[in-house]
């Protein structure tokens, strides 16, 4: 079991992680400005991580399954990674000046992708943000359609309406449907179709229990859309792993609008907008109404650097083998009772147990989840690592359960 691998060795130098902890909460409301992850009585904090593992400040080594959230796609230290960044860093951090390695990566995923035009944002928050306005700006109108339990990020139209802060105003030029619910969206089209900006997807939504989407929903997106002068927006933030071009082209369906982030980044902050020139060509101070966009650090040369290096590394063998292991791990899982929906190198353990508990019976057996018990996997990860977890896996469910 990988309980063996989860050492408590004390290290040298390390702080008194309680008084640690004491201090966060003193400073940052909840002790962490990752909002995602409150996991009761305390988080545990990040020191380091190598490869597959992640080793926390009171010198627990735990196999990252969280991934920064499905983001590092290479694990910890990918040396290519570590190069790129080295060298960016060498010429120097930030510019107000557009650099040859946003060129480089925006031609990377355009090859890649098919999508023509690309804009680059710190964060998929911002990366959606942008999309919302730009179909707004593109439509002249202003009714945004989405689907409960799709997670956006954070801003204001994708944020749940019952959240402290979010404007009554907001929320009438949003629509929330319910998730893949073809007669509810057939309804609005045929009450207001000509006023929908556009409809906003995740195909394999998290928070909605990582189920794929039914094809037969996703094509009368894209029927219904084009019928009515809306745009179809897909948010691949976190599906683009899966497939080489994103998850939307295995649905033989084209987006007006799609969003990246994460993996792209290589570990660095990241969001990405893409689509075609004539909608792109809202950013175009030449052409376009010109949708406002800033950004002091967007396109910065580190992430950039870090974002291309971990796409090339991530080619169609490398895509095919992780999600071969992914698939492999989910096989193993089901085989030993446990509930799990996925693709992939994605997946969630779906059982009917207090998230927290399982969170940290997980935890305590060396594997590190994101919040929801969502799992991802890294091309760091050996044979070894995943055998480890399939069994800490199984452990920490039946233990959670009884
Ligand atoms: N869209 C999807 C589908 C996501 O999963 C996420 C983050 O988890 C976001 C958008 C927001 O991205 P970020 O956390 O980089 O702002």
């Amino acid at each position: 079991s990988a309980t063996s691998s989860h050492s408590s060795d004390k290290v040298a130098g390390a702080p008194d992680i309680d008084d640690l902890a004491a201090r966060a909460r003193a400073v940052i409301p909840s002790g962490t400005s990752r909002s995602t992850l409150y996991v009761p009585p305390a988080v545990p904090m990040a020191r380091s991580g190598r490869s597959a593992w992640l080793t926390d400040e009171s010198g627990s080594r735990v196999l990252d399954f969280n991934n920064n959230y499905t983001s590092l796609i290479h694990g910890h230290h990918f040396e290519p990674i570590q190069r790129a960044i080295a060298e960016a860093l060498d010429e120097g951090t930030s510019f107000g000046l557009p650099t040859r390695r946003e060129v480089a990566l925006a031609e990377h995923l355009r090859d890649r992708t098919g999508h023509e035009q690309w804009r680059f944002s710190n964060s998929g928050t911002e990366a959606v943000m942008q999309a919302i306005r730009c179909a707004r700006a593109v439509t002249g109108r202003d009714l945004i359609v989405r689907f409960e339990g799709s997670y956006h990020g954070t801003s204001d139209p994708v944020t749940d309406s019952d959240r402290p802060g979010i404007t009554c105003a907001e929320h009438e030029t949003v629509m929330v449907l319910p998730q893949g619910s073809l007669a509810a969206l057939q309804t609005v089209f045929g009450d207001r179709g000509d006023d929908v900006a556009a409809v906003l997807i995740d195909l394999m939504p998290n928070r909605a229990g990582l189920e794929p989407a039914d094809p037969e929903f996703i094509n009368a997106v894209r029927q219904l859309t084009t019928r009515h002068g809306s745009l179809m927006i897909v948010d691949e933030v976190i599906t683009f792993r899966l497939a080489l071009n994103g998850l939307g082209p295995s649905y033989g369906i084209a987006p007006d609008l799609a969003t990246f982030g994460k993996v792209i980044g290589g570990g660095l902050p990241v969001g990405a907008l893409a689509g075609r020139t004539d909608i792109m060509s809202a950013f175009d101070a030449k052409t376009g109404p010109l949708v406002a966009w800033g950004g002091t650090f967007s396109a910065n040369p580190l992430t950039m650097a870090a974002g291309l290096a971990a796409v090339q590394a991530y080619d169609q063998p490398a895509i095919d083998d992780l999600n071969s292991r992914g698939n492999q791990l989910r096989h193993c899982l089901s085989d030993a009772g446990v509930k799990v929906n996925g693709r992939g190198s994605l997946m969630r353990i779906m059982e009917k147990v207090d998230v927290s508990d399982l969170w940290w019976a997980l935890y305590r057996r060396g594997v590190f989840a994101g919040t929801n018990a969502l799992l991802s996997l890294s091309t760091a990860m050996t044979h070894e690592d995943l055998n480890l977890a399939a069994d800490a896996i199984v452990d920490a469910v039946q233990a959670v359960r009884s």
